[in-house]
């Protein structure tokens, strides 16, 4: 008997963990048991992915790099994946804006409502307030210069610094083309091997992500807040929502006019990857799931996967930009402010660079939220009205953040011709043929 597809199981796990978990608040004990039993091995799955982040990033930037051999196809390929990357980013902000000025959900607010929500999610909003302003009180070229680590090893040591890794591969990569060939052949020798382990582990990992989405999923319904607030913000999330769909919509029409590959092909191949974007809420967890994907799935040459891939989860967060539009507006709306168009542009502005600042971690989206709400003086106490749902919609706008990456890099191989017919593995997905 055929084994059930990668993403089918995936799904199953996800929705027995929902069943699960909402079997279990029933009984007084039940909470407990989740947090104590289920959730750890939840947590075991996230972090053995976040694992292999660093030593993946090493090895295959290096080879993609050292194989480009020549540093303008470098720079022609670094040009064209920021250039569509902010082209993507600017779509995306402008679809949620576009969306929440015409459904308007904060219009439809009660006073009442308002209050109660900001009151009880005031503490939490406070504490993203504070991590928010630390970023603020950065100079302007303070990002330029976190680029640049002083050291690799302690760069390497924190998943939060994926773009000095990404750095250092980048020139090493680079002293590796510019070296006499036979002196860097065993280099990349042993970068090809080291890379070929990363991604056997990766599908050892995925073996078993049916089971760590059901310990997520669990999890995150008996720590989720009640349905009540959920109910109120209701229109807000559908906005997000929307949003997120629509822009989906557009990556698919992009992957189809640009590279003629059907939105079934894209999905099918992309499905692991983004449910598991939606069970973890980080991109950064699920990258070496989407560079498997990419590559092996959509075909998508190595030397382009993991140059852009790495750099996209860091720096394209589509699905966090539209979200801090919608957010933005919603919140103005609510506090009965109304934006002019000026504002508006400051919020394409902004959100495009709040998003490519936010880390590829959980809730990063929100705290970056803050800088977008005080450009376009907007109270930043409306946080606490949108904080019930935050969860649930950062899972999506995680989805559209990992799509869009893989959308461009397939747009950046056509380009550059590297966009090959997919060879799935024959051991891939637990499916034997
Ligand atoms: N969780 C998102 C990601 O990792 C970032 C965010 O929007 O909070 O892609």
């Amino acid at each position: 008997m055929r084994k059930l597809e990668l993403h089918w199981q995936i799904l199953l796990g996800m929705l027995a963990g929902v069943l699960f978990a909402l079997a279990m608040v029933q009984l007084d004990w039940g909470p407990k048991f989740i947090s104590d039993w289920i959730k750890p091995f939840g947590n075991i799955f996230i972090n053995s992915l976040k694992l292999i982040a660093v030593p993946l990033i090493l090895a295959s930037l290096i080879k993609g790099v050292s194989d480009l051999k020549d540093i303008s196809k470098l720079s022609q390929m670094g040009g064209r994946t920021i250039a569509i990357y902010v082209c993507t980013t600017v779509i995306a902000v402008t679809i949620g804006l576009g969306v929440v000025n015409i459904i308007k959900p904060g219009a439809s607010i009660s006073e009442e409502t308002r209050l109660e929500l900001v009151e009880n999610y005031k503490g939490d909003a406070d504490a993203i307030k504070t991590k928010a302003d630390k970023q603020k009180e950065a100079g302007p070229l303070q990002a330029l210069e976190d680029l640049v680590p002083s050291n690799i090893f302690k760069a390497a040591s924190d998943n939060g610094n994926m773009l000095q890794v990404i750095f250092f591969a980048i020139f090493f990569g680079i002293g590796l083309i510019l070296i006499p060939e036979e002196q860097a052949a065993p280099v990349k020798k042993f970068f090809d091997g080291f890379n070929e382990v990363i991604l056997k582990l990766i599908d050892l990992i995925m073996l078993a992500a049916p089971f760590g989405v059901f310990a997520l999923l669990a999890a995150l319904i008996v720590e989720s807040p009640s349905l009540d607030l959920f109910k109120a913000l209701a229109w807000y999330a559908l906005c997000v929502v929307l949003g997120l769909a629509l822009m989906l919509g557009v990556y698919l029409i992009m992957v189809w006019v640009f590279t003629k590959t059907s939105p079934n092909t894209f999905m099918k191949g992309m499905s692991p990857a983004q449910l598991l974007a939606f069970s973890t809420s980080s991109s950064a967890a699920t990258l070496p799931v989407t560079m498997e994907r990419v590559e092996e799935h959509l075909g998508v040459d190595e030397e382009v996967t993991s140059f852009v891939l790495p750099i996209g989860a860091t720096i394209n967060m589509d699905g966090t930009s539209l979200y801090q539009a919608v957010a933005a507006v919603f919140i103005a709306q609510a506090f009965g402010m109304d934006l002019s168009l000026t504002a508006q542009l400051g919020i394409i502005v902004t959100a495009t660079l709040a998003s490519i600042g936010s880390a590829a971690v959980p809730g990063a989206g929100m705290v970056m939220l803050v800088i977008v709400l005080a450009q376009a003086g907007i109270p930043e106490a409306g946080l606490a009205l949108i904080f019930a749902v935050d969860r649930p919609l950062d899972m999506c706008r995680t989805v559209v953040n990992v799509s869009g990456d893989a959308t461009v890099s397939m747009m950046v191989a056509k380009s550059v011709d590297k966009l090959n017919t997919p060879k799935v593995k024959n051991w891939d997905d637990n499916y034997k043929k």
